[in-house]
């Protein structure tokens, strides 16, 4: 569908219009703009979204400054024109170049996150409302039906709307509608669609803050009044009110006529905040996530670049929205290991934020509960300031925290709950109270094998076990998505009935749970379960309502909610996270159960958390248990300094993959042949990925390590240009990898 276009603006020619050209960037993989000639009529500037010729099609693009002259004047297609929608802020194109210039992906590739939508440069599409026409209803001779007579009466005093809201209003069916209007007493008028988000006032009073709740608004207040780029950890406690103070931010950014982004790292968070938001705003904030039709994100995209949604909660994605008057960005959770994308233009959005901060020339607020270390390291050389919230709000305290040693409080055989944590559970129900069991592990169990011969069900496509979702009687590769029915005989043996499950997911916890506890109310909450906000703000109302005793669940339950009558949180296997070579696997495993145990007593309550372990002296039970946060951070900061690794040194992984093994391993020993040899710059590898398979591509991998003074970048591109990468096999460079498998 070629973009219908608006005639260019007209503007005084320069002297040497006939011969112009100007770069213009395509939302494709493609490294830098093209050259395309300027109509002498046309006055265009960078960051206006332009149609140009692409070989036999017409695309979209944006002018992205002065053309390179690499293309012959003879060759040179002109610019078809300029489409009607606001040109790419300038802060937005320095951003986009910027974070391809990090990440060594092409500027189009960025580019693309940046128009993700297409036809929102398109114009609206109007919607038919309808309205009373000028037509007199006895001259028109119209039979007066009740039902009509209803509709009239709802056009009487309201504005004209779609025949299906009017419908609904008049209480009768799109027919009655029709039908007035064919009869001349109802004229259609073209509308723009409604918004999806309303406008918040930022003037509404916000709860009254404690002291140092007052004194940390305060100061991101005075920050953000200046507008001028920093950076903020909002250091506090779960339950101790930062969203509260980061909402009194955002409100002097709105005083100020700015725009305001929220990044979380979960929708599922979405229902609580959203209500939030609208008791402090009075408003529904543009959301911006997966779970958008087509339809709203068109709105939502357009919306942002005019300037009428002024406030956006998204995820990761939300950063390359084309904002023009942004004033503050919020990254609630900032530790979280969501907000790093993992396909296709591989970025960290909390870091990212910080770059777009820094280019807009705004403060950027990032909170948690557990800061990173990356955080906490720039806090500490004074990179970043620090505001501290040492309490829970309103005098709740924070939960006493349990280890259980299950080598010597081991449960029963095939049951994973140990006497002690057992026992909670009984006097939490007893006592009317809210449990919460997690466990990060869907399905009902991890692994399948044979009991004849110890063969094991695997993916075909990938390095994995395949999970068993028993409710849903299906075998599935949490990798790929491979799924399949649950197999009568051994694929390997022939034995007939063989099968043995092994460990546990959320739903073997709530078979044993229902067998010990037949009264209480369980709930399995995961991604399975729990499918899209609507979903999760039915069960936030359910928890709240106490229509549930027990909810056991994986991190999708771990973050953000807030449950005033949840007294106990159980860990069943705080381990998981600790086994494999990832360098964050402690620190990410203390945020989570960090997270998890926040749940328990956050109202009047107080609240009890139990840990089942198997290494009970390890140091993230040992600081779980003692709360002693900072002593944790302070070894770990230890440990990394003393290994060059991240934030003290720099990383950067090579991913080489394709579906013929030995091309693979040829390509990627091709690249270890030419590793750079640079000071303070070493290779690993290249070896086969832990993920030997995934979706059918075999994998390799190559670790790059340097130290904080090296341009990695520039020693990765160099790299990547003196090797050639055959056919069939693909190279990903990941800057900063969160993932080692
Ligand atoms: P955090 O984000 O630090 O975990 P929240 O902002 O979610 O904390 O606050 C926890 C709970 O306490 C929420 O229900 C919130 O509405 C409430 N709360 C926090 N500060 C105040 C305040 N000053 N007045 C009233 N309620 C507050
Ligand atoms: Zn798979």
């Amino acid at each position: 569908m070629p973009p219908t276009r608006a005639t260019s603006r007209p503007g005084p020619s320069p002297p040497e219009a006939a011969n112009r050209r100007l770069g213009v960037l395509l939302p494709l993989p493609l490294k830098g703009p093209y050259d395309y000639r300027v109509p002498a009529d046309a006055n265009l500037k960078p960051g206006d979204f332009v149609a140009v010729p692409l070989g036999p099609r017409e695309t979209t693009g944006v002018v992205w400054g002065q053309g390179s002259g690499d293309v012959a004047e003879a060759k040179l297609k002109p610019v078809a024109g300029r489409l009607e929608a606001p040109p790419l802020p300038e802060p937005v194109r320095r951003f986009i170049d910027w974070v391809a210039g990090y990440t060594l992906a092409s500027r189009g590739a960025v580019l693309r996150m940046a128009m993700s939508v297409p036809e929102a440069l398109l114009p609206p599409k109007p919607v038919v409302a309808y309205g009373r026409s000028q037509a007199d209803l006895e001259g028109l001779g119209l039979r007066l039906t009740p039902a009509r007579k209803r509709v009239l009466a709802v056009l009487a005093d309201g504005p004209p709307r779609p025949a299906a809201e009017l419908a609904r209003e008049a209480g009768c069916g799109i027919g009655v509608v029709r039908g007035l209007a064919d009869a001349g007493a109802l004229e259609t008028i073209s509308m723009r669609p409604a918004a999806p988000f309303t406008t918040p006032d930022p003037a509404r009073a916000g709860p009254s803050l404690s002291p140092s709740q007052q004194a940390a608004a305060a100061t991101l207040r005075d920050k953000v009044a200046a507008q001028d780029f920093s950076v903020t950890l909002l250091d506090g406690v779960t339950g101790s009110g930062k969203t509260e103070v980061y909402f009194e931010a955002a409100a002097e950014a709105l005083a100020r006529g700015r725009q305001v982004l929220v990044l979380l790292p979960e929708i599922a968070l979405g229902a609580q905040w959203l209500d939030r938001f609208k008791a402090r705003f009075g408003a529904t904030p543009a959301a911006w996530h997966s779970d958008l039709t087509r339809g709203q994100r068109r709105l939502t995209w357009r919306a942002v670049a005019e300037g009428q949604a002024r406030v956006v909660v998204g995820a990761r994605s939300a950063l390359f929205l084309p904002f023009a008057e942004l004033g503050l960005i919020v990254v609630d959770e900032e530790h979280d290991p969501a907000y790093k994308q993992e396909d296709g233009v591989i970025y960290h959005a909390r870091d990212m934020a910080v770059v777009r901060a820094q280019i807009t020339g705004i403060p950027v607020v990032l909170a948690s509960a557990t800061p990173s270390l990356e955080t906490e390291t720039n806090v500490a050389t004074g990179r970043y300031d620090r505001l501290h919230l040492p309490e829970r709000h309103g005098g709740a305290r924070l939960p006493e925290v349990h280890v259980i040693d299950m080598r010597r409080d081991a449960p029963p055989r095939q049951r994973w709950l140990s006497p002690l944590l057992h026992a909670a559970l009984a006097e939490t129900f007893a006592e009317g109270e809210q449990a919460m069991l997690f466990l990060n592990r869907r399905g009902y169990a991890p692994l399948t094998l044979c009991r004849a011969c110890g063969h094991r069900l695997a993916c075909p496509n990938c390095t994995a076990w395949l999970v068993e979702h028993r409710l849903a009687a299906r075998l599935q590769c949490h990798h790929c998505g491979y799924d399949t029915a649950p197999a009568e005989t051994c694929p390997n043996c022939g034995a007939e009935h063989s099968f043995a499950a092994c460990g546990p997911g959320v739903e073997r916890l709530a078979e044993e749970v229902a067998a010990d506890f037949p009264e209480a109310r369980s709930e399995v909450v995961s991604s399975d379960t729990i499918r899209g906000p609507a979903a999760a703000e039915a069960l936030v109302r359910r928890m709240r309502a106490r229509d549930v005793d027990l909810l056991i669940g994986t991190q999708l339950m771990a973050k953000g909610h807030h449950f005033p009558h949840l007294t106990l949180v159980g860990v069943v296997d705080a381990d998981l996270g600790l086994a494999g070579g990832d360098l964050r696997a402690a620190e990410r495993t203390y945020q989570l159960l960090t997270q998890a145990a926040g749940r328990a007593g956050r109202a009047d309550r107080p609240g009890r958390v139990y840990l089942q372990t198997y290494v009970p002296e390890h140091k993230v039970m040992a600081a779980l248990a003692s709360g002693d946060r900072a002593r944790f951070m302070a070894a770990e900061a230890e440990d990394r300094h003393r290994t060059g690794m991240p934030p003290f040194g720099r990383l950067a992984a090579l991913i080489v993959s394709g579906r013929d093994g030995a091309r693979v391993e040829a390509a990627a020993r091709a690249l270890g042949r030419r590793a750079p040899t640079e000071q303070g710059v070493t290779v690993l590898g290249p070896a086969p990925a832990p993920l030997t398979l995934l979706r059918g591509q075999q994998r390799w991998r190559l670790l790059v390590k340097a130290t904080r003074e090296s341009n990695l970048q520039a020693v990765l591109r160099r790299w990547l240009n003196a090797v050639q990468t055959p056919a069939g096999v693909r190279v990903k460079v990941d800057v900063d990898p969160y993932s080692f498998v």
